[in-house]
């Protein structure tokens, strides 16, 4: 399936210069996220994945049905002060200032295998955080799924080593 008819460019979003790929299209269409999440599913059944994991918010959005479809948890990854209970946390570095993930202390048994959901690859700043958290809590890491890469920002040469899957790239 093309993609990329279901993503919405919007310019100057969230600032000047920024071409914002907005996927709410896509998931509007029950059609195009159900291929999406499909392929995903298939992915991550190759990789005989345990669990799957995402940083908040889209994150969600890809993990959550490929965990109901496989019948397997899903932990979430979120910001600083947002999960309950006992969590361990990155910091890592934005364009301006940074960020803080955590993830629930418990969330991963150690041997796991880990699958990484996320809706964009950018830099690679958030993935790269996701994964310190999950090899920390001794999760390995069997692949990345993303619907959209951005090639021209080079968040692959964080996930060198790494199996990513992609399903369309900028
Ligand atoms: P990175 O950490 O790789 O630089 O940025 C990726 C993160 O920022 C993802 O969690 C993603 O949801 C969000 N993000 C950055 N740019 C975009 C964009 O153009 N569209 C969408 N949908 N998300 C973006």
């Amino acid at each position: 399936m093309d993609y990329k008819e279901y993503v919405k460019i919007v310019e100057d979003w969230p600032k000047e210069g920024i071409k914002f790929k907005d996927i709410t299209p896509l998931m509007d269409n029950g059609k195009a996220y159900k291929s999406a999440i499909d392929e995903i599913v298939s992915y991550a059944k190759e990789k005989q994945v345990d669990i799957i994991v995402g940083p908040e918010a889209r994150g969600f959005i890809i993990g959550c049905p490929v965990s109901y479809a496989l019948e397997i948890g899903f932990a979430p990854v979120r910001k600083e002060g947002k999960l309950p209970r006992e969590v361990i946390k990155v910091e890592y570095g934005l364009e301006y200032g940074s960020n803080v993930l955590t993830i629930h202390k418990d969330a991963i048994k150690p041997g796991q295998r880990v699958l990484i959901t996320d809706d964009l690859l950018a830099t690679g700043g958030t993935i790269e955080a996701t994964i310190k958290l999950v090899e920390e809590l001794g999760g390995i890491v069997v692949g990345c799924a993303f619907i959209i890469e951005l090639s021209y920002l080079d968040g692959m040469d964080k996930l060198k080593g790494y199996d990513v899957l992609r399903l369309m790239s900028y």
